[in-house]
């Protein structure tokens, strides 16, 4: 069986990828547990050493990486190269940091008692493809400090990335298996969460990919980290300043072609201020250039496969339907689905209700900040969310109620190695990055001596 990479912009083939058979995959999963042995006991300089070289060959080969993003995916160019420097930054933090981060910890007791991390095996991780590189190192970077080691399944149209991410880390000087990725269907999934050695799963992708893989994972008794869908509330409260808000707006909704679980989605604006802001988001909208993605002076690229932006042209059709007003766009050629606005959106409708992963953002209009919040939490997620206050106080007593993950005032909602992020509610559980991230997959093992 072949799996293809399409070029999203071009329509072009662009790879072909052989699936594994059994026996190549259960080879590949001896070899994990043959790495496994000698990493486990390798000290932190070890580890840190070749995750700094890692780094090196990320930045060394940015260009040429990027490029691969951008063929495979459709992400415009400087999103690609961003991506790539963002994940060789990781690689540094986790070398500078995971050490102290997995320290022993004492107790206060008449004996002395204390907790001690230990590795636990393979971590097998299932990834998306919207950004291929990214959500790759921002797990694998830690799992591989902690003295795990991983085995990827990415998404089938980013294989060409997920060979060149197992290329680099041999590149960087780690042995064979510590890090491999593998092409397989999804049928095989079983067999690889089933085997000895695999002792953890994390997956990054859709409320369904998550539903079906920790179900199987609940049958074989494996923790698992869910990184799934959102529908992240934008909210802008009377006091906003509404230019930097209507300016981040748009491009919190429009980066990577509207393609990011964190992407503002729905944006919640008080009726006192929703037609200014409507305006200021609009016209910022206006701005932005659709086109090649590897050209330098283009900002939105085409959606990544054709079929996403056939499900987006469908929300738009019911939720207009629904009543909201198409104010910018709605029209798509290929994969080039044009930024899109609609205003008057309700609650119930369809592009407020399911997570619209393309460019297409909708206003909902609240009375006050109290219908602002409830209108905000009145969703199956739990992703993120971005509020729009001058009220520094209120901002943060607003944000102790939002249901979410994370809360990010007076700017644009991202991840950063040094804060644990993850959702709640259908978004998912656990998380990654920080200090709580490298110990999702660890024995935390208590050791008392009297
Ligand atoms: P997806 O279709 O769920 O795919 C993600 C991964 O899961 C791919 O490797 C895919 O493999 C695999 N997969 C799909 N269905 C599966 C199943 N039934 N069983 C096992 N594996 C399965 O998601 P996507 O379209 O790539 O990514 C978009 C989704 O990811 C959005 O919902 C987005 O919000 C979410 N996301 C969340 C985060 C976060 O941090 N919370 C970050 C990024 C994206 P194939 O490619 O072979 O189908």
């Amino acid at each position: 069986m072949i799996i293809q990479s399409i070029n999203p912009f071009s329509q072009q083939v662009i790879g072909e990828h052989e699936v594994l058979t059994n026996l190549q995959l259960q080879n590949k999963l001896k070899i994990a547990e043959n790495a496994f042995k000698f990493w486990r006991k390798s000290v932190f300089q070890e580890r840190a050493d070749k995750m700094r070289n890692l780094a090196l060959v990320l930045r060394k080969n940015k260009e040429d990486l990027a490029l691969l993003i951008t063929n495979e995916m459709g992400k415009i160019i400087s999103e690609s190269i961003s991506e790539v420097e963002k994940s060789a930054d990781n690689c540094d933090f986790y070398a500078n940091h995971a050490e102290q981060m997995l320290k022993d910890e004492y107790y206060d007791t008449p004996f002395k008692s204390m907790s001690v991390y230990d590795p636990l095996g393979a971590v097998f991780a299932i990834m998306p493809w919207n950004y291929p590189f990214w959500q790759v190192l921002r797990y694998a970077a830690p799992t591989v400090m902690a003295g795990n080691v991983t085995i990827l399944k990415h998404a089938s149209n980013v294989t060409g990335c997920a060979k060149a991410i197992e290329n680099a880390f041999l590149e960087a000087g780690f042995a064979e298996g510590i890090f491999q990725q593998i092409t397989i269907d999804k049928s095989q999934i079983e067999n690889v969460i089933d085997s000895t050695i695999v002792q953890g799963i994390t997956l990054t992708g859709s409320e369904a990919a998550g539903s079906s893989v920790a179900s199987i994972a609940g049958r074989h008794i494996k923790k698992t980290v869910m990184e799934l869908g959102g529908s992240d509330a934008f909210i802008v409260l009377d006091d906003a300043n509404l230019e930097k808000a209507a300016s981040v707006a748009a491009h919190s909704r429009m980066l990577n072609a509207g393609q990011a679980c964190i992407c503002a989605k729905r944006f919640i604006v008080t009726e006192k201020v929703a037609d200014e802001f409507v305006s200021l988001f609009a016209k910022n909208i206006k701005m932005l250039r659709q086109g090649d993605p590897l050209q330098k002076d283009v900002h939105i690229g085409p959606l990544a496969r054709l079929d996403l932006a056939e499900t987006l042209a469908k929300q738009l059709a019911k939720t207009v339907k629904q009543g909201g007003k198409l104010l910018l766009g709605g029209e798509y050629e290929n994969c080039n689905f044009q930024p899109t606005l609609i205003d008057f959106v309700g609650v119930t409708s369809v592009a407020f209700q399911e997570e619209t992963f393309g460019p297409l953002a909708t206003v909902t209009r609240a009375k006050n900040e109290e219908e602002a919040i409830v209108i905000a939490n009145n969703h199956r997620y739990g992703l993120a969310a971005a509020i729009w206050t001058e009220d520094r106080d209120r901002a943060y007593n607003l944000s102790r109620k939002i249901e979410a993950g994370n809360v990010f005032v007076n700017s644009l909602v991202r991840s950063d190695s040094r804060i644990p992020f993850g959702g709640i509610k259908k978004s998912g559980y656990g998380r990654e990055l920080g200090e709580k991230g490298i110990k999702e997959f660890m024995n935390m093992k208590s050791i008392i001596i009297e």
